[in-house]
């Protein structure tokens, strides 16, 4: 696209132009790549109605037709991924190779695949002389959609697929930071489904409120902060709107004193420096045993400056910037505290000269809880490394937080692994790998960090209501 183009929201079946835009920058180059339009709770009034009027012939609709439509919104995405992938490097900032934005895409079109192939056949309880008793899942209606811009288009997919999937009807609401690379994909989704299947509308005020109040949304699927997750869940109260929450997470990962350094630093490197670490269930405590935490943060420290970071269309770089001001400022908020709060920088620790928000890997060593590195979620290329010497310690701190994604534990002993694994509080529990995430695997967190679980059968299920016939014979 072009500096001038503006993308529009999409609302039953037909694109809605805003009275209003504004410019969206490249946080690499801080260029303006288009204009993205702002949102009106009319905008959003207009695109609930059109959901909730196509949502009944929806469910309609057989089965195998909401699976081969799923299947459909694949190929789409596989005919358009490149120019996606170009749109999603230059406003969010993640390279275009490597686990970047043609890797996001690949993961789109997966989880649409998957999710066809999904089913929730009719169950039959009883079946006796006295009653036939079946369980069917049913759709909810309409659901809303709200996703932040760290994976964007993944996350948004994660909402639209089990949704339509089961028979509802779906209106996202993208983050203000990612707003163009969704609207052309859900562009191109939508005209392929009938109208007010789903509809795209831009952030703008009153528009998230709009949502999590509105009396005709049934459900709302948000992958955001938890204090976000918490206000939608108020917001959503008075009309009892089923949640699914996907929240924050500051994992913890422990290094026993059996690992060989070189052969997990890798595996750890991107466990913490996935997206640049602005990822929801990123390596973000890394707890090492005192016999190889010299030998872990060296090699650390060495990937780290080996890691070419630049802008992301330049296909030999694996790292991108920071992708917004407010995420910038926080990783140096974090870093610059560090050292007077006893931490110490071994690699990083500044941002970088220049143009767009550039911020080096930054390891921070001799980190201890109650710095604020430690306990805050930083989302982004920072990451401390806590020495221990006791298991239980190690346990007790990695369990000491609210949010708890996942955590990972890294030793060749399987069974000692898998023992502190049991007694680590998070919704998965790596061992010697960290942040893996599948179609068919359940995903979803402990305590503040989600209510409710995607993917898989269960994140389709999440997406119905059970209606019983209970027929007397
Ligand atoms: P955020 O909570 O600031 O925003 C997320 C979305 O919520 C955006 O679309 C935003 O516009 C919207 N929003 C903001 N206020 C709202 C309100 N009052 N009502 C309704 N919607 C509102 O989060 P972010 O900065 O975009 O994303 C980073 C956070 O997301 C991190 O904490 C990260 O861990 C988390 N995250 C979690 C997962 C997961 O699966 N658990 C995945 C990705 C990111």
């Amino acid at each position: 696209m072009t500096q001038n183009e503006q993308l529009h929201m999409f609302v039953d079946g037909q694109h809605r132009r805003a009275a209003e835009s504004r410019e969206v920058r490249d946080p690499a180059t801080g260029e303006v790549i288009g204009l993205a339009p702002v949102g009106t709770r009319s905008d959003l009034d207009a695109a609930v109605a059109a959901a909730r009027r196509a949502q009944p012939g929806w469910a309609q609709q057989s089965d195998e037709a909401r699976a081969q439509a799923c299947r459909q919104l694949a190929d789409i995405i596989g005919v358009h991924s490149g120019e996606l992938a170009r749109l999603l490097t230059r406003e969010q900032g993640k390279p275009l190779k490597g686990i970047g934005s043609e890797f996001e895409l690949g993961g789109c079109a997966a989880w649409l695949n998957a999710t066809a192939d999904l089913s929730l056949p009719v169950e039959v309880i009883q079946d006796d002389d006295t009653a036939r008793v079946e369980k069917h899942h049913v759709p909810l209606g309409v659901i809303g959609s709200i996703t932040p811009w760290n994976w964007p288009l993944l996350i948004a997919i994660w909402h639209i697929a089990p949704s339509i999937r089961a028979g509802n009807t779906v209106v996202i609401k993208p983050s203000p930071y990612t707003t163009l690379s969704t609207l052309r994909m859900v562009e191109l989704l939508a005209a392929a489904l009938p109208e007010g299947v789903l509809n795209v509308v831009a952030d703008g005020e009153g528009v998230a409120e709009g949502l999590t109040t509105h009396k005709d949304v049934d459900k709302i699927i948000f992958t955001g902060s938890t204090e976000t997750g918490k206000k939608i869940m108020a917001a959503a109260a008075p009309t009892l709107k089923k949640l699914t929450l996907e929240m924050g997470g500051n994992d913890a990962g422990i290094v026993l004193p059996d690992v060989d350094p070189k052969a997990v630093a890798e595996g750890i490197f991107w466990g913490a420096f996935i997206n640049n670490g602005q990822t929801c269930a990123a390596l973000k405590r890394l707890y090492v045993h005192d016999d190889v935490y010299d030998e872990i943060c060296a090699e650390l420290s060495h990937l780290a400056q080996t890691m070419p970071m630049g802008p992301g269309l330049d296909e030999s770089n694996v790292l991108g910037p920071v992708q917004n001001e407010m995420q910038f400022q926080k990783v140096t908020r974090l870093a610059s505290s560090s050292p007077t709060e006893g931490g110490r920088v071994i690699t990083g620790g500044a941002p970088r000269e220049g143009e767009g928000f550039f911020f080096p890997i930054t390891l921070i060593a001799d980190a201890r809880e109650g710095m604020a590195c430690v306990d805050e979620e930083q989302f982004g290329p920072l990451l401390p490394i806590i020495r221990f010497t006791e298991v239980d310690d190690a346990i007790r701190q990695a369990n000491s937080l609210d949010v708890d994604l996942a955590a990972s534990v890294w030793s060749k002993d399987i069974d000692a692994a898998r023992a502190i694994a049991e007694r680590l509080v998070a919704g998965t529990v790596y061992i010697n790998k960290h942040g893996e995430v599948a179609p068919h695997i359940p995903f979803g967190g402990a305590r503040y960090s989600s209510m409710g679980v995607e993917f898989g059968i269960e994140g389709l299920k999440s997406c119905t209501n059970i209606k019983v016939y209970n027929i007397a014979k």
